[in-house]
């Protein structure tokens, strides 16, 4: 008899933690990914669904540079916000956020543990604990992470939500989720 070998655990991720190459330029904090972070999760038997790229898929790879600003990179995220708000854009965007769904709804329909979604901070559209607005990191959520958790509420699912920066958060961040 065949036996099922699945942890029925899930994570989503945000696309970059997974694939570096996504981020705008001069932005990646590795070559390829938050290593750490996948060892981490396939230790714990957890599957990891690598949500999509909003930028990448509505704005493309080049997302240009904001050049001789103070801060370059929330300048550069600021100016990403505003046209991931602009009209077409945020169409695809919500296309993209009832992809993510599909798959969150799926899951959790079939009794699958859906151990969290992590994000990247700072992100004007995958941040969950800081965002970049008005050419700052500030509290709050990036656009994309903001849509799924709204929809997450409409659904009545509680998926907990941590965003990290760096290899150095992921300890604590994992241990929010993980072992609550
Ligand atoms: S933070 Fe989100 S939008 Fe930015 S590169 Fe990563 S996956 Fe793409």
């Amino acid at each position: 008899m065949f036996s099922d070998g699945r942890s029925k655990r899930v994570i989503f991720i945000a696309h970059c933690l997974l694939n570096q190459n996504a981020i705008s330029d001069g932005t990646a904090v590795y070559p390829a990914a938050f290593r750490g972070l996948i060892d981490a999760l396939l230790i714990e038997d957890i599957g990891i669904v690598q949500l999509p790229c909003p930028e990448l898929c509505c704005l493309g790879l080049d997302r240009g540079n904001v050049r001789g600003a103070e801060s370059p990179v929330t300048a550069e995220n600021t100016r990403i916000r505003r046209e991931m708000e602009s009209g077409t854009t945020c169409e695809a965007l919500s296309r993209l956020v009832e992809y993510a769904m599909r798959q969150i709804l799926e899951y959790n329909k079939h009794g699958f543990e859906l151990v969290g979604i992590i994000g990247a901070n700072r992100s004007p559209n995958c941040g969950v604990e800081t965002t970049s607005e008005n050419g700052e990191e500030t509290s709050g959520m990036g656009i994309f992470m903001e849509k799924i958790s709204h929809r997450l509420t409409e659904e009545n699912i509680d998926v907990p939500m941590v965003g990290i920066k760096s290899e150095n958060d992921i300890a604590e961040k994992l241990l929010r989720i993980i072992g609550r």
